[in-house]
């Protein structure tokens, strides 16, 4: 039994993470500022005495007598990370430092949810884990981008130059229950649209592309990666390498609700990456997984969801 730290615990994964780690039979401290996660997402937790719910912004330090930290504060839908960019940048940089000297005062393990994004718009495809990325480090997306790309430097630095044990995850596109209905990420926008007959904003000519994986198969490999020997420090991509244009995401969507919805077309974002799947050989090595929901299933599992929560509290 250890005494895990999960940072943005009351978002979307880190709920689902915390449920893991009280299954497994840790205590869990669920550290989170309520920016775009809610009380709500763990509110089956909070009568489990091994589960404690701090509200705290992790760009302050934070003193906690914990044995493993998973930092996974930081908005994740574009339409939030861009709303505050210099708390984005703040969170990712200020809240990896502040979790890094945590761990190093407790000699404790620490994973950091990093993200596909750090590959920016690639030009190698799919996306493995050497290489660097192509980032515009001035534009609209770069708060989140290069806000990770920055806490991922912090990470092998308080690594070698303090021996501080690391796990650092790229995680691709990740849905399923619990995302917020206005979280603005196109799983859950197209999914309440067609729930509510409203038009699905295609953005673009919807030809991008993206690669969806589930969220119980992302906390598994998160979980296991975590597990790994000392001398693994990743970063390892984790995500389903199914790769989807937008538009036929949409249609897959419409065909599993059964909506009349329409297919509509809105400006492409600025810098939105045209394509990205990621590379999953690393993780199939180092770590024996690979993903195993398919998206229709996963799909199917986020429509009921998304139907159940919208019957009892309309958006
Ligand atoms: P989410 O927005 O649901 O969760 C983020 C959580 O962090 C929220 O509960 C939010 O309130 C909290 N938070 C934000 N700023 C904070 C701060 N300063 N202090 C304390 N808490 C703060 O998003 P998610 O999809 O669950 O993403 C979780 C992590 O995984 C993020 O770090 C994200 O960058 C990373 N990630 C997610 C995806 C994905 O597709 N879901 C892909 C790549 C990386
Ligand atoms: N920190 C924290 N909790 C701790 C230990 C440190 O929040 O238990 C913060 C501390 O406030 C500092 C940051 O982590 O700003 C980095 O700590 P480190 O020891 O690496 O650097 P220093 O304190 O020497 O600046
Ligand atoms: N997108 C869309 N309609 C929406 C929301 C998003 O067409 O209502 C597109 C967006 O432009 C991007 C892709 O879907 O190309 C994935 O967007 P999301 O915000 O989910 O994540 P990203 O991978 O861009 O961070």
């Amino acid at each position: 039994m250890k005494r895990i730290l999960v940072t943005g615990g009351a978002g979307f994964i880190g709920s689902h993470l915390c449920e893991r780690l009280l299954e497994a039979g840790h205590e869990v401290l669920c550290v989170d500022n309520f920016y775009t996660g809610s009380r709500r997402n763990v509110a089956h937790l909070l009568g489990n005495p091994a589960f404690e719910l701090m509200r705290h912004d992790v760009t302050f330090p934070l003193f906690a007598e914990i044995d493993e930290v998973y930092n996974l504060a930081c908005p994740a839908s574009p339409v939030h990370y861009q709303f505050d960019p210099v708390q984005t940048t703040k969170t990712s940089v200020h809240g990896a430092i502040n979790m890094l000297g945590l761990a190093k005062r407790r000699r404790a393990k620490i994973f950091q949810a990093s993200t596909s994004e750090v590959y920016g718009d690639p030009a190698v495809h799919p996306q493995t884990e050497d290489y660097w990325g192509n980032v515009n480090p001035i534009g609209i997306r770069s708060c989140y981008d290069e806000g990770k790309r920055c806490a991922e430097t912090l990470f092998f630095d308080y690594h070698r130059q303090h021996g501080l044990r690391i796990k650092v995850a790229r995680i691709f596109n990740t849905y399923g229950p619990r995302m917020h209905p206005n979280d603005g990420r196109v799983v859950s926008n197209f999914i309440v649209q067609a729930l509510q007959g409203q038009d699905i904003t295609l953005y673009g000519e919807g030809l991008q592309t993206r690669s969806f994986c589930f969220v119980d198969d992302l906390v598994e490999g998160v979980l296991r990666l975590m597990d790994t020997p000392d001398d693994v420090t990743g970063p390892v991509n984790l995500g389903n390498p199914g790769e989807f244009t937008i538009r036929a995401l949409a249609e897959r969507v419409i065909a599993l609700t059964g909506s009349s919805s329409r297919l509509v077309h809105m400006p492409l974002p600025s810098d939105d990456p045209r394509q990205r799947r990621p590379d999953i050989s690393l993780a199939g090595q180092l770590l024996d997984w690979k993903p195993t929901i398919e998206l229709d299933e996963g799909l199917t599992r986020t429509i009921a969801y998304f139907d159940n929560l919208l019957a009892s509290e309309p958006v």
